[in-house]
């Protein structure tokens, strides 16, 4: 019997979801597109959300890079999408906190999510796994809607 140790694990979600995005492609009709990138690592990414009243009614994501931003923003989309703005806002925020180190971010509600500290450990990445979701935060601000 193979036995995955976590990292292993974490590994195995993220190349899933590089090798198969959720939610990858435009959006249209959209309320708010919003384009980043990290020249750090050369990822970039354009994200598409339209409300549906105060929630995430639909969102998707383009772009390309490293496995890590494109998992980690397939993971958000799969996440936040049905959730109100404020609940999403809140949950890019723990994935910040988490990936600082300041929290442990639990399995229960972060689902796929928690493999991304995986990479805490590599500095550098950190962006990586952060852009989308600051993409978000940034298209929350942007749609008046935080
Ligand atoms: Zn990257």
């Amino acid at each position: 019997m193979v036995c995955l140790s976590l990292e292993e694990l974490y590994k195995e979600v993220i190349l899933d979801h590089y090798r198969a995005p959720r939610n990858k492609g435009q959006l249209d009709p959209h309320d708010v597109a919003l384009e980043r990138n990290n020249p750090l690592c050369g990822d970039e990414i354009e994200v598409f959300v339209k409300f549906d009243g105060e929630n995430v009614g639909a969102i998707a994501f383009e772009g390309k890079g490293c496995s890590i931003s494109m998992a980690s923003a397939s993971m958000m989309t799969e996440k936040v999408q049905g959730l109100t703005v404020k609940d999403a806002g809140e949950l890019a925020e723990t994935i910040k906190k988490m990936m600082a180190g300041e929290e442990e971010g639990e399995p229960e509600v972060l689902g796929d999510l928690v493999s991304l500290k995986g990479v805490v450990k590599y500095p550098v990445r950190i962006k990586c796994a952060l852009l989308g979701w600051n993409t978000l935060l940034e298209a929350f601000e942007e749609s008046g809607k935080n």
